[in-house]
């Protein structure tokens, strides 16, 4: 008897054996990631392959899935529409729809990473927003495309490619929400977009790369800049709604009327894109401290690309109410206050969160 059940286990341990090398069931074993594509260039489509015009958000998550089948020996792969949109037009709805799906698959035991496919304009804005919410230490990697997916040399495969293969690394693990374009390895919180149309848009300038990518070979340099993910205070249980703030640029001869039409529209924070070190007219200043006293929240950014706005330097933060950017560009100072505004309106809190985020 002890015999019979010996023999059925050895040979069902052999087919099992066979199983697993027989490459469909190998595959399994390949790391899961999931896809959520939500439009952009990468899916965009133009009438010739040498054409400037094009429509983003036109080619749907099993098409891109289609056009890159190298990736499939990197991970098993599934993929999800959350929007098919030019990321121009990326807006909260689909940034809460990204936020409860990411949450969701990485509380699945067998799903290893996310992949999400987004537009260019608006990628450092999502990336920030899903660190800053997002609760999982599993890879969330986003990537995009410059060129639609009909253009000559498109640059979209081979990125989706590295970002599958960044989502399936154990190296990404914990590194905060990622952005895998043009063999770069960038954090959430560093990387802007640089030129309007080159290959080569996204620079991570003072802060620098998390690590670089070659045809799904990742090396990883070092760990994001500020708390993120599972360490962040920000989430969005029990919010159902963001606060509106407006961005508004800073130039020569700058008067206080769209600070005030911004109040007047319902904004709840400004975020002024300075000149200099988070400059304005004296004009402005003045219009914007007005609204600070009456409780709208100003935060003073830069229009230019590279430098902290410090506190106190040439504007008096302490004594206007204002506060100071730090490290963070406009739209990711807008992401920011965005989600303090739903924590307090406490000046103190929030230059916190600017210094720690
Ligand atoms: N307008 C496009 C978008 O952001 C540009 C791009 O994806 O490169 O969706």
């Amino acid at each position: 008897m002890k015999r019979h059940v010996r023999a059925r286990a050895s040979s069902l341990a052999a087919l099992i054996a066979a199983l697993l090398a027989f490459p469909a069931f190998a595959d399994e074993r390949l790391p899961k990631v999931v896809v959520l594509a939500t439009g952009g260039t990468i899916a965009g489509a133009a009438a010739s392959d040498v054409q400037a015009g094009y429509t983003s958000g036109q080619v749907g998550v099993e098409q891109l899935l289609a056009a890159v089948p190298q990736a499939k020996k990197l991970a098993v792969l599934s993929g999800e529409q959350i929007a098919n949109i030019g990321s121009q037009d990326m807006n909260d709805e689909v940034w809460f729809n990204l936020v409860r799906r990411i949450n969701a698959l990485a509380a699945m035991q067998d799903v290893h990473g996310v992949v999400v496919t987004h537009g260019t304009d608006t990628i450092e804005e999502t990336a920030y927003f899903l660190n800053l919410v997002v609760k999982t230490d599993k890879p969330v990697v986003l990537t995009a495309a410059m060129r639609a997916s009909t253009a000559l040399s498109a640059d979209g495969p081979l990125n989706f490619y590295n970002a599958v293969a960044v989502a399936a690394n154990p190296d990404a693990v914990g590194r905060g929400v990622l952005v895998v374009v043009n063999d770069w390895i960038h954090g959430a919180s560093s990387l802007t977009k640089t030129s309007t149309t080159a290959v080569q848009t996204f620079l991570s300038p003072v802060w620098g790369l998390i690590g670089t990518v070659a045809y799904g070979d990742a090396e990883f340099y070092r760990g994001p800049v500020g708390r993120h993910t599972r360490d962040s205070e920000f989430s969005l249980d029990g919010v159902t709604a963001l606060p509106r703030v407006d961005i508004i640029m800073a130039h020569a001869n700058m008067d206080g009327a769209m600070i005030e039409a911004a109040v007047a529209a319902g904004a709840k924070g400004i975020v002024i894109a300075g000149v200099g070190n988070g400059n304005m007219t004296g004009a402005a200043l003045a219009a914007l401290a007005a609204q600070a006293k009456k409780g709208v929240v100003c935060v003073r950014a830069s229009r230019v690309t590279t430098g902290r706005v410090g506190r106190n330097v040439e504007v008096d933060d302490d004594k206007l109410g204002f506060v100071a950017s730090l490290g963070l560009n406009p739209q990711k100072s807008r992401v920011l206050l965005r989600l303090a505004l739903t924590k307090t309106k406490d000046l103190g809190k929030i230059q916190r969160y600017f210094d720690e985020y």
